[in-house]
């Protein structure tokens, strides 16, 4: 079987449309594919309508920022009821704080004579929402910055000009708005978060303790290595294994949909019981 359980449409900061996402995901020969827009459900619906012409399960995903100890992690919810209203209330909370701090970080980029941010990067997002992805392909494409990476290191983190901290729910609540809504609460790619082992392992303990299902082990960019520690972290405290590749289809991004390593049979894992 081939899973993929983690990737992005233009609903958030993916290059693709839900449809185009399904149609890939199908051609790469994926049998269950979940889209997880961050903060927002709202490409399931055209997603769904691909899914059904293309014979391809479609897991219901969405990654939710939050909150763990001051530092934003990301929480899949897979297999959520788009029509939850605590979801889609938490979702809402997101969204707004999402347009404050574009403000804001427009402001900051102004103050280093990025002018007209706002504007510039609205007409890069296809959707309402803005992600400091778009923020990034801006200044790229103003000729500010030569690529992505350089972007968040020069602007977008920290106390740079379009850095501002992260204001989302904390992890506790978070989870609770995906058991509301009926899905499993699954940690996203918990080696990129730039903690020690010893960090990632207090956070996956906290998780945990506040009803945490899963971890993802293998991710798009994965070492063998990384898979084995993740793996045993996840028998450890006894979560649930899940894959993923976080697509967002951006040219010079290596990960495909669905081409990613197997995972370790020790594991069990979130799509057991689908
Ligand atoms: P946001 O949720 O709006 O804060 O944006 C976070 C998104 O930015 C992540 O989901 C990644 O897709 C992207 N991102 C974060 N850090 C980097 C980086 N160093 N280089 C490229 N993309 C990044
Ligand atoms: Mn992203
Ligand atoms: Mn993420
Ligand atoms: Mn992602």
């Amino acid at each position: 079987m081939k899973i993929d359980l983690h990737c992005h449409s233009y609903y958030s900061d993916g290059v693709l449309s839900p449809s185009e996402v399904v149609l890939l995901a199908k051609k790469e020969g994926c049998d269950v594919f979940a889209l997880t827009d961050h903060d927002t459900t709202d490409g399931l619906i055209e997603a769904q309508q691909q899914a059904d012409k293309s014979g391809l399960s479609l897991v219901h995903g969405v990654e939710i920022s939050a909150m763990w100890s001051n530092m934003t992690v990301h929480i899949l919810g897979l297999g959520v009821d788009i029509n939850n209203e605590i979801l889609q209330m938490g979702l809402k909370q997101h969204q707004e704080f999402r347009q404050l701090r574009a403000e804001k970080m427009a402001r900051g980029l102004g103050g280093a004579g990025v002018f007209g941010a706002l504007e510039k990067t609205q007409a890069i997002a296809k959707k309402s929402m803005i992600t400091r992805t778009h923020f990034a392909q801006m200044l790229v494409q103003e000729g500010v910055c030569k690529d992505m990476k350089s972007v968040f290191k020069r602007f977008l983190t920290g106390k740079k000009p379009g850095g501002v901290g992260g204001k989302w729910a904390e992890y506790d609540e978070v989870i609770s708005w995906i058991h509301a809504a009926g899905g499993k609460a699954v940690l996203a790619h918990p080696l990129r978060y730039r903690m020690t082992n010893t960090k990632v392992k207090r956070l996956l303990n906290h998780l945990s303790g506040a009803g945490l299902d899963g971890v993802e082990v293998v991710t798009g960019s994965s070492s063998s290595d990384e898979i084995t520690l993740v793996s045993q972290w996840a028998k450890e405290f006894g979560l649930s294994a899940s894959v993923g590749s976080d697509y967002h289809g951006w040219s010079g991004q290596r990960v495909r949909i669905g081409h990613l390593q197997d995972m370790p049979s020790a594991n069990e894992t979130v799509w057991r019981d689908w």
